[in-house]
């Protein structure tokens, strides 16, 4: 580091691979104090699971996508623990396994400001940082729409970031005092956000049809849930669309699709880095409850149908888009296709689910979360 960059306020990130939402929003954050105030920090990533964690705490990354598909235990454990009481107890369970771990971390990154994107790390650094006497501002940004589980909310921390009204309630339940809370959104890559090329011309750049309705069927980015039995029965029923289907890194489930023989128009592609063209000239977004993907689909006015939800922490994201009238939830194949076509013999209807979506919409929230960072670390006067 140059004598003028070690001057600069250095920010750690707190996050963890468990799913892929955690480091999406970081590095959206990350994104947009670099287009706000360029060159005027430094930060790092800092994976706490991984690299500060005891066995088997430190596999939480690789395990969680198995561990979050088996419903019913995962759906216990995240119910009981919801309560910040019972959370304090579980991480007083914890600390003597993991303190010496949460103290190397702070040993080996000291910084002017931490910024966390994940709800189990916040309690215990808290704690770590007030028995090392370290006394610096932590801001927690929130990124699980509406069922926020109780670890988000750490009284200690400067301030935290919610995406929406929904999840005030939970924040004052467990008492976090209203003047620590911001209602902002969730981060959003700036690419996401900007309004670039007409729907036409993207459609070209894409060899999509302009005479059809193009249904993007999304699993995430590992291409989760029956896309295939979806794409099958949406071919079989002849509806008068286009489908196009992003298998993700699910490369076995990209070949088998390539392999059947379609009668409607279907384009099919393995993990894409253009996701905003995407949604932007697609007419439908068929996923699963992904509070990234759900974003990111409103900011593009992508009506929604879901069709998959992790229990817990993505139920909220369900019933905020129903409740808000952005799309609907379908957990059977029949419910998807009976949406469809009410959607597409009722354009006015689908119109609503465009507006209700482009209302929701927060395309600023990264920048205004980096604008709250700047302004704790006094940045104008560097
Ligand atoms: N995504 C992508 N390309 C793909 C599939 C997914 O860029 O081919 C992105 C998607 O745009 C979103 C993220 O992967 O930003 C998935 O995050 P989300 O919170 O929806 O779900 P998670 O994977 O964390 O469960």
């Amino acid at each position: 580091m140059d004598k003028s960059s070690a001057k600069k306020p250095h920010i750690v990130f707190l996050f963890s691979d468990t799913g892929g939402g955690h480091r999406s929003a970081a590095e959206a954050i990350t994104e947009a104090l670099d287009l706000e105030y360029p060159h005027k920090f430094t930060y790092e990533m800092v994976d706490f699971f991984l690299n500060y964690s005891p066995p088997p705490l430190n596999l939480a990354g690789p395990v969680y996508p198995t561990w979050s598909k088996m419903d019913t235990l995962w759906k216990f454990s995240f119910d009981q623990s919801d309560d910040p009481d019972r959370m304090r107890v579980i991480y007083s369970m914890f600390w003597p396994y993991i303190r010496l771990f949460l103290y190397k971390l702070l040993r080996e990154h000291p910084c002017d400001m931490f910024v966390s994107v994940h709800p189990l790390i916040n309690i215990p650094l808290l704690r770590a940082m007030r028995r090392r006497e370290i006394n610096k501002p932590y801001l927690i940004v929130v990124t699980d729409l509406v069922s926020t589980h109780a670890a988000w909310f750490a009284n200690e921390a400067s301030q935290i970031i919610i995406p929406t009204q929904q999840a005030v309630r939970k924040a004052i339940r467990a008492n976090v005092k209203p003047d620590q809370l911001k209602i902002i959104g969730l981060p959003v890559a700036d690419r996401f956000c900007k309004l670039v090329g007409e729907k036409k011309n993207i459609r070209d750049k894409l060899g999509w049809p302009h005479d059809k309705v193009v249904i993007l069927l999304v699993g995430g980015g590992e291409g989760m849930g029956p896309l295939e039995e979806i794409s099958r029965e949406i071919n079989d029923t002849n509806l008068d669309v286009a489908l196009v289907v992003i298998t993700g890194r699910n490369k076995k489930l990209k070949k088998k699709l390539e392999n059947v023989k379609w009668s409607i128009p279907v384009h099919i592609y393995g993990f894409v880095k253009d996701m905003p063209d995407f949604m932007r000239a697609a007419d439908f977004l068929l996923t699963k409850a992904g509070p990234g993907t759900i974003s990111e689909a409103l900011i593009a006015g992508l009506p929604i149908i879901l069709y998959h939800r992790i229990s817990g922490q993505e139920e909220g994201n369900v019933s905020y888009v129903i409740d808000e009238g952005a799309g609907v939830w379908a957990p059977e194949i029949d419910d998807i296709i009976e949406t469809l076509k009410y959607w597409l013999e009722n354009p006015s209807k689908r119109q609503e689910a465009v507006d209700n979506a482009k209302r929701l919409a927060r395309p600023n929230a990264s920048r205004e979360i980096a604008r709250e960072i700047a302004s704790r670390l006094d940045v104008h006067n560097r």
